[in-house]
């Protein structure tokens, strides 16, 4: 195409130079007054043209008025360049331009463009970013082609299939292999898409009806199957499933073979004891994450079925740091319900609780889960490792006896117990040397701990017996 060119600073003034071929829209400079030989404006828009700010003008006569290009009359604030070409021979007009950024508002681009040569201003050859109302964006290559694939714009990646930006879940592929990119997309109230750029990194989308976290890495391309180390961010390592999601609240087996734990926020347990909410079990994980086989060594918390009451106490320390191993029988120095006895626990300046008690009517209530250690015993250590009863008296001191009802009740719990978290034999010697080696003793007493009488003459005389007859049902 032969023909004079003109182009056009995007000052405050329509001004127009013959002669340059580029124009960068920072040049804001005088330029003489356009010749009107060499573009011709529509009439009835010439003082729009003339008036707006960064205008570029529209080359089209008014008897070809096109609606689409009439809009285009305006601003246009972030274009880069303009080239205008007038084709002598035939008459036609051309004009190239090149807009900056997608995040100018609506009305600031060509909205669609006009190929008819039938209009004397014919070929437009848009760079840049071109929306067609609502119906999405394309990106004119200058060439009368549009973008195909990736484009890399002002630092984010866009991506466009048939010519359209893409927004959303796209499966791509990528140096040979498929991936899922998400393009971020947000609407304004016209319903004119305003994102499209690749999400690089962590966002919280809604999968199969529930909201999820995914990762993407710097490419764009979503983890699956990976730890993501996160490290150098929050301090954390975290894992996306073979499906994207981040996971939680899971057990995890590590490229090493060792377990690992998710906690309810995805962050893996690190220096901290956890319960695997699937099995109850309790894991302490190391500086490393890797769970500790030793603290889940024949732990099997639950609680027991034969409790008939619950009141939780706020006295307890969550979860317990020691397999259960030991049972630990108190009195409650008083006849007390199990519901008075909850109620006694329960505020927290009680300082006190245990995790389970036993009625005179021999009923079973619950104050401490089992996962839990209570403040039982006067001993941490002893707490950590034991379940704690509190039995009521149908009599006072010295003795402190129980009732039958309340006796009977104590060996079911106690036998329950043993059953659930494998310990095998209940073994008493009365030796308080004992303590903690309970390959030989798994039974102890307040009276160890503390100047205390707990558990009283009467149940203390009757743990060979408490171990005898729940040996005999284990
Ligand atoms: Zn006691």
């Amino acid at each position: 195409m032969s023909g004079k060119r003109t182009s056009f600073s995007m000052g405050n003034e329509f001004n127009g130079y013959a002669g340059a071929t580029y124009l960068k829209g920072t040049d804001r400079q005088s330029y003489p007054l356009l010749s009107q030989t060499d573009v011709r404006v529509l009439t009835s828009l010439d003082s729009l043209v003339v008036m707006a700010l960064g205008a570029i003008p529209v080359y089209i006569d008014a008897n070809q008025a096109d609606l689409d290009m009439s809009m285009a009359v305006g601003a246009i604030p972030q274009v880069n360049m303009v080239q205008v070409t007038y084709d002598e021979k035939t008459g036609t007009t051309n004009q190239t331009f090149q807009v900056a950024s997608s995040g100018v508002s609506t009305g600031s681009y060509f909205q669609g463009y006009s190929n008819n040569n039938n209009a004397n201003i014919v070929e437009i050859t848009p760079i840049g970013w071109l929306l067609f109302g609502t119906a999405g964006w394309k990106w004119g290559e200058g060439t009368g082609t549009k973008k195909e694939g990736w484009l890399e714009d002002l630092g984010k990646w866009y991506y466009f299939r048939n010519e359209w930006m893409v927004t959303g879940w796209q499966l791509i592929t990528y140096k040979g292999k498929s991936h899922w990119f998400y393009f971020n997309t947000k609407k304004d109230r016209q319903g004119v898409e305003r994102a499209g750029d690749m999400v690089i990194g962590w966002i919280e989308l809604n999968y199969n009806g529930e909201n999820h976290w995914f990762y993407f890495h710097g490419n764009g391309t979503m983890a699956v199957d990976t730890w993501i180390d996160y490290r150098a961010k929050d301090g954390n390592w975290y894992y996306c499933g073979s499906d994207g999601t981040m996971r939680k609240s899971q057990l995890r087996v590590g490229n090493d073979g060792n377990l690992y734990y998710l906690k309810d926020d995805g962050a893996m347990a690190v220096s901290e004891t956890i319960v695997d909410k699937d099995s109850g079990k309790t894991y302490y994980a190391n500086e490393d994450g890797v769970l500790k086989e030793q603290a889940t060594k024949g732990l099997k918390v639950a609680n027991s079925p034969l409790v008939v009451y619950t009141q939780i106490s706020p006295n307890s320390t969550n979860p317990r740091n020691h397999v259960i191993d030991t049972i630990t029988i108190h009195c409650m120095a008083g006849n007390l319900s199990i519901e008075t006895c909850g109620n006694v626990f329960a505020p927290s300046s009680a300082g006190a609780s245990s995790n389970y008690g036993v009625g005179t009517d021999g009923r079973i209530g619950m104050y401490v889960e089992e996962k839990n250690r209570s403040w039982c015993s006067s001993s941490a250590s002893n707490d950590h490792r034991a379940i704690t009863i509190e039995v009521a008296n149908n009599g006072g001191q010295p003795d402190w006896p129980v009732s039958d009802k309340a006796y009977a009740a104590l060996l079911d719990l106690v036998t329950d117990i043993c059953k659930r978290n494998d310990i095998k034999r209940l073994l008493w010697k009365g030796d308080k040397s004992l303590i903690g080696q309970v390959g030989k003793q798994n039974m102890t007493v307040h009276r160890w701990f503390a100047a205390k009488a707990c558990p009283g003459d009467y149940l203390y005389n009757l743990h060979s017996d408490i171990a005898e007859k729940v040996n005999k049902r284990l």
